[in-house]
């Protein structure tokens, strides 16, 4: 835990416009549970020391009242306040690989391994598949670094068929409610559920996120939020709120698995901390899994060390806890204003582009003065001009790309990203040039995804 405050108070420091603090209000129902929680919230806040980033408090029920109006007033004794940190997880990944970019590094996107290539014994190279063009490419390399989340015992197979799997996965569904149920600057955590779960609703780019399960599945490359998970996250948040919330209530459901380390090779796995896990095989590739997203910059710290180490390469420092990361350098909370007065685009747009660009939301708003000011969809702040930021700079490639991942449309609402689907391949279509096959095949694969 300590790790993971750490990391915490640098991906602050490091991608200020794309992370925040955000307090997380816990209600309370019963009298005894007020001194409990307030002890343990003093060991969190003493635990983080230094890297606290507000103090816990104690909240009456007629505050927890304003902050959550909807909230069902029986029996509520008030609750706690403490804080956590914030970040768009695709946003934060996309601005991690346009640093690496910026710092001469090569990132391919839609290219798989595929296998790994061996000499006497030896691992000495892996066979690559372009999945947009079919190309396939042979690369060799000293050291090759399997970070591929809950695929890595695929990977692992594919150097040793009699690879023992050391991972399982575990889905955690996510919704998307039609009603705002937090103020933006506060979730509501319920720590223990009946069966022992913990739930949660967030604010979430000016919605409410309502998540999240945690039940054993397969893994797969699209996992879809299953109904009985949505059925359970409605129920409990009915139980709740005034709402008896319903299917018709959701805006948009998604599922993600999480990689949990099972059974990791006691003889030679260099465990590193609680949560992630290094090994190396007999041939030497080397596999790292497990771990937080917060602690992702930890996570590639302790591999490369490791990987120095074992392959005895010359070391160097480490200094990813000191490069800001892309958009961050210049980056000020008065920039939307900036955009807004010099670019002419509305509050929430130029506040969206600065919260989520940094200072390169000057970049996308030169675009938008190009002629591309237009809104994907009218009830939310993503314009025309992030698309071709995005294929310029941010290997944008098919419209999931955008609609997705760049931003974050499809995950928000869904009906919003199938009406602003066709316009985003059209100007794909302009940039890249695709024939009526492509725009077809495009057209094809995004509404598969629904
Ligand atoms: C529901 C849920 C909630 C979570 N909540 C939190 C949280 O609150 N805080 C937190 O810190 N963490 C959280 N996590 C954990 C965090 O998201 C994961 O630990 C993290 O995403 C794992 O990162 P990764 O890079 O190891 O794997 P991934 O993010 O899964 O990335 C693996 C990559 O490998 C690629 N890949 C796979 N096979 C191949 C191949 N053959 N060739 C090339 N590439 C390949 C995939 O395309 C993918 O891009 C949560 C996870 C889930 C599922």
């Amino acid at each position: 835990m300590h790790e993971a405050l750490h990391e915490r108070a640098i991906m602050l420091k490091l991608a200020p416009h794309l992370s925040r603090p955000l307090s997380i209000f816990t209600p309370l129902y019963k009298i005894w549970e007020k001194p409990y929680y307030r002890t343990g919230l003093k060991m969190y806040d003493l635990l983080a020391g230094k890297t606290n980033i507000g103090k816990s408090r104690s909240v009456s029920s007629q505050e927890a009242m304003k902050f959550f109006p909807k909230l069902k007033p029986e029996n509520l004794q008030g609750g706690v306040i403490y804080f956590d940190g914030q970040f768009d997880d695709a946003r934060m990944n996309i601005t991690l690989v346009k640093t690496a970019l910026n710092r001469g590094a090569v990132m391919l996107n839609y290219v798989a391994v595929t296998s790994l290539v061996h000499e006497e014994g030896q691992l000495a190279g892996a066979q690559l598949l372009d999945t947009l063009t079919k190309q396939h490419i042979t690369v060799s390399a000293k050291c090759i670094i399997n970070a591929t989340g809950p695929f890595v015992d695929a990977i692992r197979t594919m150097d040793d068929v009699h690879a023992k799997p050391m991972l399982t996965v575990s889905s955690g569904a996510h919704v998307i409610l039609k009603q705002k149920l937090c103020p933006n600057d506060l979730g509501f955590l319920i720590p223990k559920t009946d069966d022992g779960r913990v739930l949660f609703l967030l604010p979430w780019h000016e919605h409410t996120l309502a998540g999240t399960t945690d039940q054993p599945a397969e893994i797969e490359f699209n996992p879809k939020a299953k109904q009985d998970e949505i059925s359970y996250i409605l129920h409990y948040f009915s139980k709740y709120f005034k709402t008896d919330f319903k299917n018709e209530d959701i805006l948009s459901t998604w599922s993600g698995l999480r990689p949990l380390v099972s059974n990791p090779d006691a003889n030679n796995t260099a465990k590193l901390s609680r949560d992630h896990v290094i090994v190396k095989s007999k041939t030497g590739l080397i596999t790292v899994t497990g771990g937080k997203w917060t602690t992702y910059r930890k996570m590639a710290q302790d591999t490369l060390d490791y990987a120095i180490n074992e392959l005895a390469f010359t070391p160097a420092p480490c200094l990813t806890k000191d490069i800001l990361l892309s958009g961050a350098s210049g980056y000020q909370e008065n920039l939307s204003d900036e955009i807004s007065h010099h670019y002419g685009l509305e509050d929430d747009i130029s506040q969206h582009l600065s919260h989520t660009y940094g200072s390169d939301a000057i970049d996308v708003a030169g675009f938008a003065k190009d002629g591309l000011k237009t809104r994907l969809h009218p009830q939310h702040p993503y314009i025309e001009a992030e698309i071709v930021y995005a294929m310029k700079n941010e290997l944008a490639m098919r419209a999931s790309d955008i609609l997705c991942r760049r931003t974050r449309l499809a995950f928000l609402d869904k009906n919003a990203a199938k009406s602003a689907a066709p316009r985003v391949i059209e100007l794909m279509q302009q940039y890249y040039n695709w024939d009526k096959n492509k725009v077809i095949e495009e057209q094809n694969s995004w509404a598969d995804i629904f």
